[in-house]
């Protein structure tokens, strides 16, 4: 159902483009590296009190940096819709914020502080205006997220405390499209290694058990399984799929080594098990390591589940309203590349979770940026979702 001309008007007009940035510069100013959330969670909070409204700070298992949560309520019931974010920064060399030709710069400008700016402006632009019809909106922002540095266990804990809406929006730097689905995704390590010391090629080096030979069993079978993970396909999120991204052995050319590392991916669409995956992988690698007279370790590191909704789900069909208010028609459906947050309230929560934020560059480097009137057009999306599926 289209959303009345006047209220997206009024959305409009009561979004502001400067508290709105001023809003993401302090939250940017402040280092945040994975773990080390602390500070910016202390300061995004004095913002929202600052701003009148009341500020809760549930610890959801890391008192290091309790997270920040908001709830705003219409007069009357309805639905509750959740903004969550993560205020945590990948760990590179911090960048401080700037503004230059409209376009914000810093560590988190893309990933994902100006995302959790413009949720933070929705919400503002909601009560100033007084467009929400009925229930209520939940917004959350916490640590952890960025691995290999956290382990998502944050935001895992603020669901399991029942910070969570009925639907909820991650401002992640994607919008072409509306994500429907994603696959989950662990990260591969092993390390096989053999007993003694490192020894010359012709003093006994090569009657060793070869770690090499068993790297290279290694990368065969997981090669033969990633070509059978191949048939299992989805036509918008793709196939299942087991990636070798590194592998190291050995000192000199004609020594025997003791020990050869490799790591990778394994990465799952909905209905396959990640114990199950996990459980593969460690059969594969107890049997290389029998064969070879090796030892084998291995870490299935999971990271997020795969995940799945209904494109006619009422947070989708609310997002799509939205959408085409501020865009002049619905955004294509299609699979979220990476895995986020939004995976884990879909199959830890069971609530529908729908990735959307700015179109923003260089998340994971040091050359983050994004448009100030994306950030504009992010607030004013969340904020008419909010009304079309809290008033529903
Ligand atoms: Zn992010």
């Amino acid at each position: 159902m289209p959303i009345d001309d006047a209220i997206v008007e009024q959305v409009r007009a009561a979004v502001q483009t400067d508290r709105l940035l001023d809003t993401a510069m302090r939250l940017i100013e402040v280092p945040s590296p994975t773990c080390s959330g602390a500070a910016v969670a202390d300061r995004m909070a004095e913002i929202l009190t600052d701003d009148g409204f009341t500020v809760e700070r549930p610890e959801a298992g890391w008192p290091e940096s309790p997270a920040v949560a908001v709830r705003f309520h219409a007069e009357s019931s309805g639905r509750t819709i959740q903004f969550n974010g993560h205020l945590d920064t990948v760990h590179l060399p911090f960048v401080p914020p700037r503004v230059e030709e409209g376009v914000l710069y810093g560590s988190g400008s893309s990933d994902m502080k100006g995302g959790i700016a413009a949720m933070i402006e929705a919400l503002r632009a909601l009560r100033d205006s007084g467009t929400l019809p009925a229930g209520s909106v939940l917004l959350t922002a916490h640590d952890l997220h960025e691995a290999p540095w956290g382990d998502g266990s944050q935001v895992d804990r603020l669901i399991d405390a029942g910070f969570v809406g009925d639907g909820v929006l991650l401002p992640e730097y994607l919008c072409d499209r509306l994500p429907v689905i994603g696959r989950g995704l662990a990260v591969l390590s092993v390390k096989v290694s053999r007993r003694g010391e490192p020894v010359h090629e012709v003093l006994g080096g090569s009657e060793q058990p070869s770690v090499i030979r068993a790297g290279a069993d290694i990368v065969l079978r997981f090669e033969k399984l990633d070509d059978e993970l191949a048939r299992k396909t989805h036509p918008l999120a793709g196939r299942e799929s087991l990636f070798i991204g590194q592998i190291q052995a050995g000192e000199i050319f004609n020594q025997s080594p003791i020990v050869l590392e490799l790591a990778g991916t394994r990465r799952w669409l909905p209905g396959t098990s990640a114990d199950d995956a996990r459980k593969q992988f460690h059969e594969i690698l107890a049997e290389i390591a029998e064969q070879r007279g090796v030892e084998i370790e291995g870490d299935f590191r999971f990271v997020r589940d795969a995940y799945e909704i209904s494109e006619t789900d009422p947070l989708a069909e609310a997002f799509q309203d939205a959408y085409s208010a501020v865009d002049g028609q619905p955004l294509t459906v299609g699979a979220k590349p990476f895995v986020d947050d939004g995976n884990t309230f879909v199959h830890r929560g069971g609530i529908p979770a729908v990735t959307h934020g700015p179109n923003a560059t260089g998340a994971h480097t040091v050359h983050e940026e994004v448009p100030v009137e994306e950030l504009v057009r992010v607030a004013n999306v969340y904020a008419l979702t909010a009304i079309q599926y809290c008033g529903e």
